[in-house]
């Protein structure tokens, strides 16, 4: 599929006001598309409080480049990342050594009337920086939020991590100082001599959508039987386009 919107446009100066801010840097300004661009503080943090996961690029001490998913959450105008000790990814990023964390959210199919100009619906992030590692002190109050972006309440509820399982997770945050934001929501932009093709041309939305709780075999009959707002109120939980 050609994504021609990609293409075709020419590049907004750094400095130039789209979506009611500037690109914060060189790298961050978004050149192709540049209309699509969005730098402004709202859009992003809407973008990453819509995600459940990241991806994160970086190049290892033996100059490999990877680019590794995990599950992110926001707070205040830093994205977290946590994991094992033990893990690549988090070792690598405390060097610290430069990274490249993106969010993808995939809205739909743009079907035009030419192959060309077919393409997507998008919000997409890209920040770039260095990790800094959250302090040990800092590291419960951290998880706490995260548990609290996935299940609201859960964490008076689950046990809470001890000292072992705390000491064994390396928690991680990103600035969100630069950043840049792509927002793509729009119908086909065909070629004007196309518009009278007569083949079925528009937009085929794509959403994320909660499914019915699963209670496991063993859960207590008493929390299946009446489960946590969380759990009761998740078939209802919107993960639509903001
Ligand atoms: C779901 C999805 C599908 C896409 N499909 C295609 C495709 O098929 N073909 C295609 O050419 N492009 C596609 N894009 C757009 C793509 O992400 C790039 O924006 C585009 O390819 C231009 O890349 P570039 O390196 O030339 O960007 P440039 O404009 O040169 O990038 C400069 C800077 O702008 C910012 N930036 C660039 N792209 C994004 C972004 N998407 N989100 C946030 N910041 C960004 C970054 O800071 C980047 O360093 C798609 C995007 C999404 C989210």
């Amino acid at each position: 599929m050609s994504q021609s919107r990609e293409v075709s446009n020419a590049a907004a100066p750094v400095g130039a006001k789209t979506g009611a801010a500037t690109a914060p840097s060189k790298r961050t300004r978004v050149r192709r598309l540049a209309e699509n661009a969005r730098y402004d503080a709202a859009t992003i943090r809407r973008i990453v409080d819509a995600a459940w996961v990241c991806h994160i690029a970086f190049v290892d001490e033996q100059g490999a480049v990877h680019c590794i998913p995990t599950a992110c959450w926001r707070e205040a105008d830093h994205v977290y990342v946590h994991g094992s000790n033990g893990s690549r990814l988090l070792k690598a990023l405390q060097a610290p050594r430069d990274a490249v964390l993106t969010i993808t959210h995939f809205d739909g199919l743009v079907l035009a009337r030419s192959a060309f100009n077919h393409s997507m619906n998008y919000r997409s992030v890209v920040i770039y920086g260095r990790f800094e590692t959250v302090a040990d002190a800092d590291k419960p109050a951290a998880l706490a939020a995260f548990m609290e972006r996935i299940a609201p309440g859960r964490q008076a509820q689950a046990r809470p991590g001890n000292a072992k399982e705390l000491a064994a997770t390396t928690v991680l945050r990103l600035s969100l100082a630069e950043a840049s934001a792509k927002v793509h929501a729009a119908a086909p932009e065909d070629d004007p001599e196309d518009l009278d093709r007569p083949v079925w041309a528009g937009v085929l939305p794509v959403e994320l959508r909660p499914g019915a709780p699963q209670p496991d075999g063993a859960c207590d009959p008493a929390a299946v039987a009446d489960p946590p707002a969380h759990v009761r109120d998740w078939p209802n939980r919107s993960f639509a386009a903001t």
